[in-house]
């Protein structure tokens, strides 16, 4: 071997590994991913090929092939035999970016034009693929979507059914201590048992923990299209709570200490205070949103066609809010579903942190948690978030008082800034601090009494 391919040898086993990467052309991991994941150049997939710049190595899980060298990385993306000697310096040349000296060897013209063959099939496979995934995605979402649109088609319709309505009625006048008008029946509508599923049963089937009264809310696009739906699992005899179901579900710790399962035998069961103690069950949220949510609304009362629009995150507060201003006939009353949707992500520049936000460390400690800061992120599609249609001129978004006040100020803030345009007024309202809408109006109504 002539001294200078021995030194294009040794240049190249010098070369960083992290070098080697950006060299090969790797890209960048995604955002706040630590390594870059893909298909393989090799055998194709989705994400079975992997590259970690700073613990420098990288594995294909469907070759079983990895290491911590930038040559043998470069033969496996290049398609290069290392056990060849031209295979093994042609992987030298990739990494240096140099060709190969006089005097080394070299794959012939055939042997590169069959390589470069291989490495183009490997790619049209790679892109095939991300097709076929992308229509998946696309088509499971249509479905979910259908599935969704159908709970509130099929729901009961309160106009037509008058123990439905005094049942949705009752609910939200123990929540609000309002009575709503009739027109909440155009939107709002019921299910007497609908099935609640969390976890899987002992065949891997959906497991139903609960059967119950339901509220049914259609989630639309701002061209009034259904695209989900919002669901609210009630208990009338749960008074003393918010009047909703108490669920529980079998938590990750609970499913290894192999506990077993609360199907839905007639009623819910409620697991014994020791075990809920040591973890092993959850409380479950008795608010679902199926189909799609962003950029969607849900309405709630009145016509979309009205100029003055008031919303806010959760059905409930929206209404307390309607009532105490007697539910006006000039305005159309809408919720968000959550307050993502309706403050839209943040520019991650604006993200800061506040003595009143923090995680509860296991330790016994805190440590303060990054708040999504007031200015909205650049560049968002219409679908990132709620719109707020062109014609409307007064928009009052009622902010919740029972979350975190400094994270809410912050997500309000940024709704402003998302939504603001030259000719339209918005106003945010705050419910008396500590409080949220329907306790502060009915403490207020307590006190006009
Ligand atoms: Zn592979």
């Amino acid at each position: 071997m002539s001294d200078a391919v021995t030194e294009f040898v040794e240049q190249a086993r010098a070369v960083s590994f992290a070098e080697a990467v950006d060299r090969l052309k790797v890209p960048e991991p995604r955002k706040g991913k630590p390594e870059f994941e893909g298909p393989c150049p090799r055998c194709g997939g989705n994400d079975r090929f992997a590259v970690n710049r700073k613990k420098a190595v990288w594995l294909c899980r469907g070759c079983g092939a990895g290491g911590r060298d930038g040559i043998g990385l470069a033969a496996h993306m290049l398609h290069l035999d290392v056990k060849s000697r031209a295979g093994f310096l042609e992987a030298c040349s990739a990494v240096l970016d140099e060709p190969i000296p006089a005097g080394g060897e070299r794959e012939t013209e055939e042997e590169r034009a069959a390589r470069l063959e291989r490495i183009d099939a490997a790619k049209a496979k790679a892109a095939q693929n991300r097709k076929d995934r992308e229509d998946e995605g696309n088509l499971y979402r249509e479905r979910e979507i259908e599935k969704a649109r159908n709970f509130w088609i099929n729901a009961t319709d309160c106009r037509e059914n008058l123990r439905a309505m005094d049942y949705l009625r009752d609910y939200l006048f123990a929540r609000t201590r309002f009575t709503v008008p009739d027109g909440v029946f155009v939107n709002l509508r019921a299910r007497s048992a609908f099935g609640y599923y969390h976890g899987e049963d002992e065949r891997g089937k959906p497991l139903e923990v609960h059967s119950g009264p339901a509220m049914i809310a259609p989630i639309v696009s701002s061209d009034y299209r259904i695209i989900g739906c919002h669901i609210t699992w009630l208990d009338l005899r749960n008074g003393k709570g918010n009047s909703r179901p108490v669920l529980w579900g079998l938590s990750k710790e609970g499913a290894k200490a192999g506990k077993p399962l609360l199907p839905n035998a007639g009623r819910h069961r409620t697991p014994t205070p020791v075990d809920i103690e040591a973890g092993f069950y959850e409380r479950l949220p008795t608010k679902k949103m199926r189909g799609h949510k962003t950029g969607g609304f849900i309405p709630l009362l009145g016509e979309p066609e009205a100029t003055r629009w008031l919303g806010g995150e959760g059905i409930e507060n929206v209404i307390a809010v309607a009532g105490a201003e007697g539910f006006r006939d000039d305005t159309f009353y809408f919720s968000a579903g959550d307050i993502g949707n309706l403050a839209g992500p943040a520019d991650p520049d604006s993200a800061f942190t506040h003595e009143s936000v923090v995680t509860r460390l296991a330790n016994g400690g805190t440590r303060k948690r990054p708040i999504p800061g007031p200015v909205p992120k650049k560049d968002q599609a219409p679908d990132d978030a709620l719109q707020v249609a062109a014609h409307v001129r007064e928009l009052v978004l009622a902010a919740d008082g029972d979350s975190e006040r400094i994270w809410t100020a912050s997500a309000m803030a940024r709704a402003k800034a998302r939504l603001a345009r030259d000719d339209l007024d918005i106003e945010i309202w705050w419910p008396p601090e500590g409080m949220d809408w329907s306790g502060a109006l009915s403490a207020a109504i307590a006190g006009d009494a």
